[in-house]
């Protein structure tokens, strides 16, 4: 026999064990409102979660430095407003520097 789309989309309810649909939005045998159950993470959606932060921090840190470089090298070449003017071209820079980071990392790491 095969299932149907709706009888796979059954669940045990989390409070009562009973037969439940995935989308029903309470429990038709014990009335409970998240037959469900809480929603909990899988471990595969924690991991990709992570790896986002862990991409975003690579974003900033290298927008960061990449600004702290350029306002360096502008301070000493030009002097305070070549410091600023390369400061923003480093953070510019800094972006898709950590963005490429963030894909090598993804292809290689
Ligand atoms: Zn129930």
């Amino acid at each position: 026999m095969k299932r149907s789309p709706a009888q796979r989309e059954l669940i045990n309810c989390h409070d009562c064990g009973g037969p439940v649909s995935f989308s029903a939005l309470a429990c038709p045998a014990c009335g409970s409102r998240e037959p469900a159950g809480p929603y909990v993470q899988s471990r595969a959606e924690r991991r990709r979660h992570r790896a986002e932060e862990k991409n975003d921090q690579t974003l900033l840190a290298m927008a960061v430095l990449c600004c702290g470089i350029g306002f360096f090298y502008g301070s000493l070449m030009v002097g305070p407003w070549g410091a600023i003017g390369y400061g923003l071209i480093g953070a510019i820079i800094g972006v898709p520097a950590g963005f490429i980071v963030n894909v090598s990392r993804r292809l290689f790491g």
